[in-house]
C-alpha cells in the first residue's frame, strides 16, 4: 500500500493518516472527458484497517459528552467552509455543475451539519417514582459507512457525516467512483480536528461498496443512490443485520391546476426540473399540465430554456454543466430517443457545445404518456416530458401510478385549492407551488421504493442511534 500520486492528489484516509494505494481510479472531467487526476483506489486491505480504525476509535468518541461532539463537529463543518473555494473547484472539475453551484452545495451541506450540533439526545425519562427509574437512551449504532452517489457528492457526505457523528459513531465513507475527489480532499481537511479513525474516506467503485455492506466489522449503511444498489445493500446487510438509511430515486410528478399562472410559475417549473442538469433525486421529473392549456405551457417554459448557457462549470456565466458521465448520457440520449421513434414533439432543444464533454441540450418534450421510459423512468438528465390531462382525479391517479414516491408537487394560485390535491399524492415530500423545497429543519426520505427513513432533524439524528433502555429497581 504505497502512494503513487502526486503530492497535491487527495489521498484516502485512513486512522487519521493519508494513505495511497497500488490501485488507482481514473477521475473524468465530464466538460472535457480527460482524466484530471487519478485518486488512489481502495482495496479490501483498506477497508479492514479503516474498520479496525474506527472501531478502535470508537468508545472514545462515543464517551464524549455530546455537546463536545457537536463543538468537534462544528469546528470540522468551519474547516470545510475555510477550504470552500478549493473544494468547489474539485467538485465542478469532477462533477460538471457551475463552481458557484458547488459552492452553494457545499454551503447547503455544512447548514444541515450544524443544525445537528444544536440537537439534544436525551436521555428521556419514562419512570421516576419511589419504586422505580426508567430511562430510555439514544445510545450510537457503531462503525458507519455512508455510500454516496455522484449527483451532490459533497451535501450527500455532509448529511450522513454531521448526524453519524454527533450522534456518536465513527464514519467510513465511500463516495462515487465518478465523484470522489472533493470527498477525500474533505476527509483530509477533516483531520485537523477530528480524532483518528472518527472520519475516514475510501474510494472506489461499486465492488468496495458491495465489500462494504458485508463487512462485519461495520453497523450501518446509510447510502444514496440507486433502487439497483439499494436493494443489493439491503440483501447484503441481512447477514449482519446492519441497520439501513436508504435514500433512493424518485420519479417525482408536478400537477399544474387549471388556475396557476404560467408565466408566473414557468421558471420555477423549469428550475424543479432541470437544475443540476436534471439530476436531482428529487427534481420533477414528470409535469402534468391541463390539456386546455398546454400551448401556453410551452411556450413559457421554452422561454425560460432559451435564457440557460449551458457549458463548463469553470466558466463564468453558466448556468448548467455536461451529464455528469458517459453512462448516464447514453442512458438520457436512449430515453429520448425511444420518446421520438413513439412520435414525441421535442418543443425547444437549446444549444449545447460541440466537442468532447457529455454535454446534453436542454430539451422539453410533449405528447408523450405513460407507458414510455422517458415518463416511467427516472431519467436523470436535462429531458423534462410536459403530459396533459383532462381531469384532476385522472393527473392525481397517473402521479401516485409510479413504485417511486420520493417527492411531488402541485401548482395553483389557489393555494387552498392546491394543498388540497396535495393530500392525495403519495411521496416522502407533497410540496405546493415549489418542487423541490429542502431544509434542515425539515425531514426528507422516500415513501416506497424510493427509501427507507428519512434524512435531517431529530429524525435523521435518531435514526444513526438505536435505543437502549435502563431501569432501575428503588
Ligand atoms: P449508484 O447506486 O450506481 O451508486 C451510488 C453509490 O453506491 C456509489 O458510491 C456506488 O459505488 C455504490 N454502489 C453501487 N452498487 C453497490 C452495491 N451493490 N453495494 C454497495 N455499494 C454500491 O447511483 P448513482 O448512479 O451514483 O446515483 C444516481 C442515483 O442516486 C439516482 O437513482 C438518484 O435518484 C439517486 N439519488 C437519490 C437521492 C435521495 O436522496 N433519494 C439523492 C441523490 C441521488
Amino acid at each position: 500500500m504505497t502512494t503513487t500520486a502526486s503530492p497535491t492528489t487527495p489521498q484516502l484516509t485512513i486512522d487519521g493518516q493519508t494513505t495511497g494505494s497500488t490501485a488507482t481510479l481514473p477521475v473524468v472531467n465530464p466538460a472535457t472527458e480527460d482524466v484530471f487526476v487519478e485518486v488512489p483506489a481502495a482495496t479490501t486491505e483498506h477497508l479492514d484497517r479503516a474498520v479496525a480504525a474506527a472501531g478502535a476509535a470508537a468508545p472514545a468518541w462515543r464517551a464524549l459528552p455530546l455537546a463536545r461532539r457537536q463543538e468537534i463537529v462544528r469546528s470540522y463543518a468551519a474547516v470545510i467552509r475555510e477550504n470552500i473555494d478549493e473544494l468547489a473547484r474539485l467538485l465542478t472539475l469532477e462533477q460538471g455543475k457551475p463552481v458557484g453551484r458547488a459552492a452553494g452545495e457545499i454551503r447547503s451541506g455544512l447548514a444541515y451539519i450544524e443544525s445537528f450540533c444544536e440537537m439534544d439526545l436525551g436521555p428521556e425519562v419514562i419512570r421516576d417514582d419511589e419504586k422505580e427509574r426508567i430511562e430510555l437512551r439514544h445510545v450510537p449504532v457503531g462503525v458507519v459507512a455512508a455510500i454516496t452517489a455522484w449527483n451532490y457528492p459533497q451535501m450527500l457526505s455532509l448529511w450522513k457525516i454531521g448526524p453519524a457523528l454527533v450522534a456518536g459513531n465513527p464514519v467510513i465513507v465511500k463516495p462515487s467512483p465518478y465523484t470522489p475527489v472533493s470527498t477525500l480532499r474533505a476527509g483530509e481537511l477533516a483531520q485537523e480536528v477530528l480524532p483518528p479513525g472518527v472520519l475516514q474516506v475510501l474510494a472506489g467503485g461499486d465492488d468496495l461498496g458491495e465489500a462494504v455492506t458485508r463487512h462485519p466489522g461495520i453497523n450501518k449503511i446509510s447510502f444514496t443512490g440507486s433502487l439497483r444498489a439499494g436493494k443489493a445493500i439491503m440483501a447484503a446487510s441481512a447477514d449482519t443485520l446492519k441497520r439501513l438509511t436508504l435514500e433512493l430515486g424518485g420519479n417525482d410528478a408536478g400537477i399544474v391546476l387549471d388556475d396557476a399562472d404560467p408565466a408566473a410559475i414557468a421558471a420555477d417549473l423549469y428550475a424543479g426540473g432541470l437544475s443540476n442538469c436534471g439530476q436531482v433525486c428529487a427534481g420533477l421529473k414528470r409535469l402534468y399540465v391541463p390539456r386546455s392549456r398546454a400551448d401556453e405551457y410551452a411556450e413559457a417554459l421554452s422561454a425560460v430554456a432559451a435564457t440557460v448557457v449551458v457549458g463548463n462549470g469553470l466558466d463564468e456565466g453558466v448556468d448548467m454543466g455536461p451529464v455528469q458521465n458517459g453512462v448516464q448520457l447514453a442512458r438520457v440520449r436512449g430515453l429520448l430517443a425511444d420518446a421520438e421513434a413513439a412520435g414525441a414533439d421535442v418543443f425547444f432543444r437549446g444549444e449545447a457545445p460541440d466537442g468532447p464533454g457529455y454535454w446534453h441540450p436542454v430539451t422539453l418534450v410533449r405528447g408523450v404518456t405513460e407507458g414510455l421510459g422517458l415518463v416511467d423512468e427516472e431519467q436523470f438528465g436535462p429531458v423534462l416530458p410536459m403530459l396533459t390531462y383532462d381531469d384532476v382525479d385522472d393527473a392525481v391517479a397517473r402521479a401516485n401510478a409510479s413504485s417511486m414516491a420520493l417527492g411531488a408537487s402541485v401548482w395553483a394560485s389557489d393555494v387552498e385549492r392546491g394543498a388540497q390535491v396535495a393530500d392525495r399524492l403519495e411521496a416522502g415530500s407533497v410540496w405546493v407551488n415549489q418542487h423541490p423545497a429542502l431544509s434542515p429543519e425539515v425531514p426528507f426520505g422516500g415513501l416506497k421504493q424510493s427509501g427507507i427513513g428519512v434524512e435531517a432533524t431529530r429524525l435523521g439524528l435518531l435514526a444513526y442511534t438505536d435505543v437502549s433502555v435502563q431501569r432501575v429497581k428503588c
